[in-house]
């Protein structure tokens, strides 16, 4: 799970009702939550201060073996969409996720000011442009689910 420090990562572990974190490790500008049970381990990781542009990427420990990435978002924080935007396609680049499925969650939503999830699409870059003859963004698109957005970005 990844998305930058006040996203909601924790809250969603928690929602998910998975267990108890059992590891805190902060550090400057890598904190790691992990939650084990039933022989399934989440990983939560925050990429404040910019995943993409750490020396040490202790966070490159993480991916081999993972089997889905959940990038959590703040619907809310539009100030920080760009920051968001920049790690989610950092990671969406990263040859040890290569097949590996994506769910973007954009988090929040019941925040009155909170950006739909169509419009966090588009500005995470998620939006295919439309070909001619097709409506632009938010219109046949909208529903696509956070997956098919990933196929329409590589596409
Ligand atoms: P993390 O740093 O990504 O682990 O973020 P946290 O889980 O600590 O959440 C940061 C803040 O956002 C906390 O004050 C949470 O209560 C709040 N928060 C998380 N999810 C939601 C949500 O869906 N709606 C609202 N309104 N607040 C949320």
């Amino acid at each position: 799970m990844l998305g930058l420090d006040a996203s909601g990562k924790t809250t969603v572990l928690y929602r998910l009702k998975l267990g108890e974190i059992v590891t805190t490790i902060p550090t400057i500008g890598f904190n790691v939550e992990t939650i084990e049970v039933g022989g399934l381990r989440l990983t939560a990781w925050d990429m404040s201060g910019g995943c993409s542009k750490q020396p040490l990427p202790l966070w490159r420990h993480y991916l081999p073996g993972a089997e889905g990435v959940i990038f959590i978002v703040d619907s809310n924080d539009r100030d920080r969409m760009p920051e968001a935007a920049e790690e989610l396609d950092f990671f969406l680049r990263e040859e040890e996720l290569r097949g590996v499925p994506v769910l973007v969650l954009a988090n929040k939503q019941d925040l009155p000011n909170a950006l739909p999830a169509g419009e966090v699409a588009r500005r995470l870059g998620l939006v295919r442009p439309p070909a001619a003859g097709e409506q632009g963004a938010g219109g046949e698109n909208k529903d696509k689910s956070a997956v098919e957005w990933l196929g329409a970005r590589d596409a």
